[in-house]
């Protein structure tokens, strides 16, 4: 088997909001540092992300300050959260929004100049910095640009396929370069998972197409803790209207700037839900009510609710939501007069590998940020706290790892696993019969949605599991690729993919299982009422390769819950 090995002192896999912020981080020490990515850079998900970043600024309520964003956040995340991991998101928030205006984001702006911010839900005020309903965007043009004048080494359209641990730490990375199929080892003395979330493990989705969960997948298979990988958010409002755009998100800034939602007889629902806070009440009780109206028959025709926005003055919809009106108009609705129609859609995952204050995951070497880390938001996400989530973050695994790589060697790597790893995906180019990838994303993707969902039931979610079960055992050794070509071949993308999805699916099946009260994003409809939930629930690979639950307290530094 043949294969190019590539040195460098840090590693960074994933080059979305969190990659690119670690690898500049890394780069400020004098280090050789690499990002791959699996898209072109400037690509990845993060340039989806519409409608802002939290920071306490009070720019425009002054009387905000870290310690209410820190309150939000807990009470927010249900008390889930890791509240260290908290507590650096908001203190250095603001130190890291003006980094990007320091590389050149424009934010929109206060009559006085100042960064414009604008209310989400479950925030005490006015937190979230934006750029019009473009905020990702704007961050990932800057990220990239300031990329460009660091000597950091991009290796895009790369796909990490495997972990490469020696003596129990880190030592580099297995890789396919997608162009021209050619097999890569990446030998690094640290290494930063910054690979996003899973929502494409769900059939309804707002997430890119290629936020299918390979991080923890690859993360698992290390050997690395994973935490409270069951809280999955579904966001109210995804598209519904036309089949192909089904899942698109249609940002909480259209809810901050006055959206309300209507059912089937024009009734502003939420008065009966959460009548303090309306349609501003968390993204998980707002989901759920949606889901309520539809199920007791009062939903739209394709099954959720309208929002409508139509109240507004046109100038503020046309200044402060340009895209959703570009997002509409391709759907044969002009937002300005006639209401939007919606329904939940999988979005977040709070849950990913674990890591402490410093980024470091339990494998010395490793570390982590973004979306693909766990415990930061607790049982629920705030809108807004994950793009600050991927600065802060960010640049905490940069310095860290920069630290490690400085004061580690590279570690020896063993030739049989890299053998394998290429092997096992060789094997799917040539195995004469099989499952196609395809088929079996499909089957995947049903079952998660159906069974795993926004209301879910112990019969279901056991039933999923034994699936997933049957799945990793029966069908991921068949997985067949169609043709059998090794430059830029989707196909065989696909089921590189494949094998990390059933991975992350079966993480959060079985930890909802183990989850018996409803909690957070976490929403049982036979919940116990004596299991109240104030708990994580750690996932780790033991040495016999069984995927063992465990739970743990809450790191609790001054929120109790109640
Ligand atoms: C539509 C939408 C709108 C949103 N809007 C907001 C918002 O307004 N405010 C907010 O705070 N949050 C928002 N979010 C959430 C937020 O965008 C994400 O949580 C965040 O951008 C994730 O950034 P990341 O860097 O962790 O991951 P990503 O941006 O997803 O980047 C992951 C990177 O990892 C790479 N990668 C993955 N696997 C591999 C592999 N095997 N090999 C090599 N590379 C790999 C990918 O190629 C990519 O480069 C939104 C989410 C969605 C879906």
């Amino acid at each position: 088997m043949e294969y190019k090995t590539i040195m460098c002192d840090v590693l960074v896999v994933g080059a979305g909001g969190a990659g690119c912020r670690a690898a500049i981080e890394a780069s400020r020490h004098n280090l050789d540092v690499i990002m791959l990515s699996k898209e072109l850079l400037g690509k990845a998900h993060t340039a989806m992300a519409e409608g802002g970043y939290n920071v306490s600024l009070g720019n425009v309520d002054p009387d905000d300050n870290p310690e209410t964003h820190f309150k939000d956040t807990i009470v927010g995340g249900n008390y889930l959260n890791n509240q260290k991991l908290a507590k650096v998101l908001v203190d250095r928030a603001p130190q890291h929004i003006f980094d990007l205006e320091d590389m050149g984001a424009v934010f929109d702006r206060t009559p006085e100049g100042k960064i414009a911010q604008r209310v989400f839900g479950k925030q005490s005020w006015r937190r979230t910095a934006y750029a019009s309903d473009r905020t990702g965007s704007e961050i990932m043009v800057t990220l990239t640009e300031a990329i460009r004048k660091t000597s950091v080494r991009v290796f895009d359209e790369v796909f990490a396929t495997r972990l490469l641990v020696t003596n129990g730490k880190i030592a580099g990375v297995c890789a396919v370069d997608l162009k021209y199929g050619d097999y890569l080892v990446f030998r690094a003395k640290s290494v930063i998972m910054a690979t996003g979330g899973a929502g494409r493990i769900f059939k309804v989705t707002s997430n890119a197409q290629l936020d299918v969960g390979d991080g923890y997948g690859m993360a698992y298979e290390a050997g690395c803790e994973m935490i409270d990988m069951e809280m999955v958010q579904f966001h109210p409002t995804g598209m519904v209207k036309p089949e192909s755009a089904r899942g698109r998100l249609v940002t909480e800034a259209v809810r901050g700037e006055g959206g309300i939602l209507l059912n089937n007889q024009g009734e502003r629902f939420m008065h009966r839900y959460y009548p303090a806070v309306m349609e501003l009440a968390g993204r998980d009780q707002v989901a759920r009510s949606i889901m309520t109206e539809v199920l007791e028959g009062r939903g739209s025709p394709s099954g959720g609710a309208y929002l409508s926005i139509s109240h507004l003055p046109r100038s503020i919809i046309e200044f402060r939501l340009e895209s959703m009106i570009e997002q509409f108009e391709d759907a044969g609705v002009d937002i300005r007069d006639e209401p939007m129609e919606v329904s939940p859609t999988a979005h977040h995952f709070m849950g990913g590998i674990k890591i402490d204050e410093d980024a470091a995951t339990n494998i010395p070497g490793l570390f982590a940020s973004g979306e693909c880390t766990g415990g930061v938001h607790g049982g629920n996400r705030l809108g807004g706290n994950a793009l600050a989530d991927t600065q802060v973050f960010g640049a905490v695994s940069g310095e860290s790892a920069a630290n490690y790589a400085r004061e580690n060697p590279h570690l020896g790597v063993d030739r049989e696993e890299i053998t394998k790893e290429f092997g096992r995906l060789e094997a799917m180019l040539s195995r004469k019969e099989g499952v196609s990838p395809s088929d079996a994303r499909a089957e995947l993707t049903e079952l998660m949605w159906e069974k795993v969902q926004i209301f879910r039931k112990e019969e279901e979610m056991q039933d999923a599991v034994n699936q997933l079960r049957r799945i990793e055992k029966e069908v991921v050794p068949k997985i067949k690729v169609d043709v059998p070509v090794k430059r830029f071949n989707p196909g065989w993308h696909q089921a590189m993919e494949f094998v990390h999805m059933v991975t992350t699916a079966r993480m959060v099946a079985e930890a909802a299982v183990l989850r018996k009260g409803s909690r957070g994003a976490h929403y049982r409809v036979d919940a116990d009422p004596n299991d109240n939930g104030y708990y994580n629930i750690v996932i780790k690979k033991d040495k016999d390769g069984k995927m063992v639950l465990r739970k743990e307290d809450l790191v609790i530094t001054s929120i109790t819950p109640p």
